[in-house]
């Protein structure tokens, strides 16, 4: 409760200062982290997944949103597509216990794709051991990028690698494994038997908020929390419809005045059942294409949506088009963004 409190004084009460701010009831023993990758969260990387916290065949995660995958022992950081990286970096000081670098980078898209990398799908990483029993997992780094070798001394924030789409990886990204004598933690919830309680508090759907009493992440928490509940990642305009495997690659190309369609496409992640995205294009001569976006049946770990239209006359009329995506849940919108995009002049 201390960080929830903090956070709400932190716009007018300068005079709390970092002491209060960070005070938290560590032990020596805990591991502190920092952030995996170099990036600017929300705006050009987010974090796709979280540790599942169920030890069923059900997910769950610590801010109850469900944003993972069943079985998930990480924190996924993604960057927007295979042609963008970032550096991975140590998230604390340790000894290398071993490194893996020949994986090629390939999106898992298929079964056959899965098996190609089954025991492997780590990809290329790096595990560090750290002083307590604690170690850490980064994986899924580009061929060739990993900067370290075994039994190498690293400083937190030294460069392991840079971020790739090698072994399981279905979008390139850091994934981050925390452990404590071989046990997965969940760095949000700071050590293995805080997982139980958080499932109970999920499961009972409890709306007070939830408190991150003892986060093993060095910084403010929201920041990397804040993509749980849905956030949208990239929005842009295309010459024709839109597919997310072609965005996962960065292969979607840029309409111009002959176009044989203009649309506007919004990326989005972590949505939930019921979460609606309403898309509103609108260019020189008004608005081009309006959609509400339907419900949707069940939650979504990614989701594209465009809208747009097909060119009618000989060419696209220059001057400014505005595309808006928002993202509705219970009537509200929750998030939104605007892109902009000019013909001609
Ligand atoms: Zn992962």
């Amino acid at each position: 409760m201390l960080r929830r409190f903090c956070l709400v004084l932190a716009g007018g009460a300068v005079v709390l200062g970092a002491d209060l701010m960070w005070a938290k009831p560590s032990s020596a023993a805990d591991l502190e982290l920092g952030l995996p990758i170099v990036c600017k969260l929300g705006e050009d990387c987010f974090v796709q997944n979280y540790v599942d916290i169920d030890p069923g065949n059900e997910v769950q995660t610590a801010t109850c949103f469900r944003a993972g995958y069943d079985g998930h022992k990480g924190t996924d950081f993604r960057v927007l597509d295979t042609g963008e990286t970032a550096d991975v970096v140590a998230s604390a000081p340790g000894i290398v216990r071993g490194v893996r670098d020949e994986m090629p980078d390939r999106l898992v898209v298929s079964e056959q794709d899965r098996q190609r990398v089954a025991d492997k799908e780590c990809g290329n990483g790096v595990v560090i051991a750290h002083a307590g029993g604690w170690e850490t997992q980064y994986c899924h780094l580009r061929q060739g990028s990993v900067a370290v070798a075994g039994g190498d001394r690293v400083e937190r924030g030294q460069k392991l690698g840079e971020v790739g789409f090698s072994g399981f990886a279905a979008f390139p990204h850091v994934h981050l494994s925390v452990r404590k004598d071989g046990k997965t933690v969940d760095p949000f919830l700071g050590s293995s038997d805080q997982a139980g309680p958080r499932l109970a508090r999920c499961n009972e759907g409890t709306s007070e908020a939830l408190s991150y009493d003892r986060p093993l992440w060095q910084g403010e928490i929201e920041p990397i929390l804040a993509d749980a509940e849905g956030t949208i990642i990239q929005s842009g305009f295309a010459d024709g419809p839109v597919k997310s495997l072609d965005l996962e690659q960065g292969l979607v190309s840029q309409p111009d005045s002959r176009s044989a369609a203009l649309v506007f496409f919004a990326r989005l992640i972590n949505l939930q059942e019921g979460d609606r995205v309403a898309l509103k294009v609108d260019g020189p001569e008004g608005t081009l294409a309006e959609s509400e976006g339907k419900p949707l049946d069940r939650q979504k770990a990614q989701w594209v949506s465009f809208a747009g239209r097909k060119l009618r006359s000989s060419a696209w009329p220059d001057g400014d088009y505005t595309g808006t995506v928002s993202l509705v849940r219970n009537g509200e919108i929750i998030r939104q963004k605007t892109s902009r995009f000019t013909i001609g002049g």
